[in-house]
């Protein structure tokens, strides 16, 4: 065969971008035999996915069931039916709930990827007919090792979401440093964490232990790149598809600064990780104002658009009529020493006893123990806020020093953390509205009221508490109410929270097997969209841990199967 000229590269199938999705993708088309190539924007692989928690929301999956735990298409049906309501779209769910067990299974079996099954964790609306338990599965913790000199492109945690820059399973090892100094099992084992971490920045420069996406991108990045051999390109953005009568046929990619042809004979799977970042856009299709000054986003910082504006050019185009144009969280903005910012995530802290939201007028406006996206689009939703939008999670001296607050921990020093405005402290509930500029009078309130109950662990005004996914947030070993405990002990504590995103809900619009859409209902031949490039299956619902990365990966895995099958057929 002739060499192609540098400036030109041939596959079959050409992925762009480098989370879960992408790699689903490219490793299923991989396994099947075609000739695959994924390229990153960022110089490291691994997008938002490589800093999230790793979980993955399958229905009836086949661990789940090992365990005991009973699931069927049809209770996932039915949940999904009163999660989705008039969104709820029968092929979109039947192509999930078929396929995600079967991208489980061929992960597991076919590439030997271990996961396991979150018997503790329930779907965030456990009252809804259908919700069960068993539904939310975690990647098995890895060294780094298994990446060899390909570590070095995997993504970093952020260091507001390490402890140190050590990565912390959001399981196990997130309850044993919640006790740390309070349980010698739980004080023996960070310790021993943070020695073998301390080991690894001596010998490697970085943390070896991986967990969570970190564990699930390297563990996904070795089997494409070793055991698939197949190439991944990083600082290789692509530009523009490449469209030949009508069908993607590939696409211009700046690798290093310089311009590439790359031709896919089979097709093109976008996977850049959806709009988080493309202000423009999140400024028209966000509900609240999401301006560069009012608004957090933790996704990958290279997921600005690039995927909806590339399908845009080619006929393709936005749906926005999901419930929801992203997956909220409550994140706050931890500022650095170099006068940069960094982003931590309020979703653990919040259900937690001895700790509330209230808003600049010192009241409270929700049960803080909802899932991290129901909790904020309650905040949303309220009439009138004041941009930018966001509340203050509060909490006394004594759920303080049990889980912190945001970055704030017990067991750091707090004083750079106080002095630049981050955590304000005070020793009472008047002097803290103060300083945080909260209404003291209807503060003051707020806490008797909510004292008055809490004290018995009620609560009247909203219920925190009050179902089996807010109890799993709270502290099981508190009693009788795991959520609620009065908050009266000096000093008291408080951080502001924005209205942020974790990803986007809102995408390209595509078929039920991922092709790409134009509006008049007809597919653009050649193109595809997967995880948060592709429009919510879900129609903007959020119903369980792992939503984003299940139906990521699940369709990742449909397109590369499609693919695989049309080249069979060629
Ligand atoms: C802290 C945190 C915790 C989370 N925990 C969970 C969880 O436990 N479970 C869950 O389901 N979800 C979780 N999420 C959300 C989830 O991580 C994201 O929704 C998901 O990772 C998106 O996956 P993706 O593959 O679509 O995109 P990403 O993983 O973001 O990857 C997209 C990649 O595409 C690249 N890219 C962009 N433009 C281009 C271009 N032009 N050319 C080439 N490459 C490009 C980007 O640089 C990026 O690396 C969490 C998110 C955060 C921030």
């Amino acid at each position: 065969m002739m060499a192609l000229p540098a400036n030109r590269h041939h596959c079959d199938v050409l992925v762009v971008g480098s989370g879960a999705a992408g790699f689903a993708a490219a490793i299923t088309a991989r396994k099947a035999g075609l000739d695959v190539l994924l390229v990153e924007k960022a110089g490291c692989f691994g997008g938002t996915s490589a800093i999230s928690g790793g979980y993955i929301w399958i229905p009836n999956n086949a661990l789940a069931r090992a365990a005991g735990m009973a699931d069927s298409p049809e209770k996932a049906r039915e949940y999904l039916r009163s999660e989705l309501g008039e969104r709820y779209d029968d092929a979109f769910i039947d192509a999930y709930l078929d396929h995600g067990p079967k991208m489980v299974d061929f992960l597991v079996n076919d590439i030997g990827i271990p996961f396991s099954v979150s018997t503790q964790m329930p779907d965030y609306h456990p009252d809804a007919a259908g919700s069960t338990i068993g539904r939310s599965l975690h990647v098995k913790p890895v060294n780094g090792r298994i990446l060899g000199k390909e570590f070095r492109r995997l993504r970093p945690l952020p260091r507001e979401l390490s402890l140190f820059g050590m990565g912390v399973s959001s399981g196990s090892d997130l309850s044993h440093l919640y006790k740390f100094g309070r349980s010698f099992d739980s004080t023996v084992r960070v310790c021993l964490l943070l020695a073998r971490y301390g080991i690894d920045v001596l010998r490697f420069g970085r943390g070896q232990q991986l967990t969570n996406g970190n564990a699930l991108i390297a563990r996904l990045a070795k089997a494409l790149l070793f055991d698939l051999q197949a190439p991944v390109w990083t600082s290789a953005p692509v530009t523009r598809l490449l469209n030949e009568c009508g069908r993607i046929v590939g696409a211009m990619v700046s690798k290093n600064g310089q311009p590439i042809e790359v031709r896919a004979d089979c097709g093109v799977i976008l996977a850049s990780g959806g709009f988080a970042h493309d202000v423009e856009r999140r400024t028209k299709l966000y509900p609240h104002p999401a301006g560069l000054e009012e608004h957090v986003s933790l996704a990958a910082p290279g997921n600005a658009g690039d995927g909806a504006r590339v399908a845009e050019a080619v006929g393709g185009h936005v749906d926005a009529g999901v419930s929801n144009a992203a997956a909220w969280m409550p994140l706050s903005r931890v500022p650095r020493p170099d006068g940069s910012w960094g982003a931590i995530l309020h979703s653990v802290n919040l259900g937690k006893p001895g700790v509330i939201a209230v808003l600049r007028d010192g009241k409270r406006f929700v049960n803080e123990s909802l899932s991290y996206h129901d909790f904020v689009q309650a905040l949303i939703s309220l009439p009138d806020v004041e941009t930018p939008v966001g509340a203050f999670v509060v909490c006394d001296h004594r759920a303080f020093g049990k889980y912190g607050l945001g970055y704030a921990k017990p067991f750091l020093s707090l004083q750079a953390l106080i002095d630049a405005g981050y955590l304000i402290r005070a020793d009472t509930p008047e002097e803290l509205a103060r300083a945080a500029g909260i209404e003291p009078v209807g503060f003051v309130q707020t806490l008797r009221e909510f004292n008055a109950h809490a004290v018995h662990g009620d609560d009247p005004a909203f219920g925190k508490g009050g179902n089996a996914y807010a109890r799993f947030l709270g502290d099981m070993s508190h009693t009788p109410n795991p959520c609620v405990a009065p908050i009266d002990q000096a000093p008291y504590y408080a951080v502001w929270m924005y209205a942020g995103d974790i990803g986007s809900f809102a995408g390209i619009k595509t078929d039920p097997c991922a092709r790409v859409m134009r509006s008049d209902g007809t597919a653009v031949p050649g193109l595809f969209a997967v995880g948060n490039d592709m429009a919510s299956a879900f129609g903007g619902s959020y119903p369980g841990g792992g939503t984003p990365l299940g139906l990521g990966m699940t369709f990742g895995y449909i397109a590369g199967r499609i693919l695989s099958e049309e080249k069979r057929r060629l």
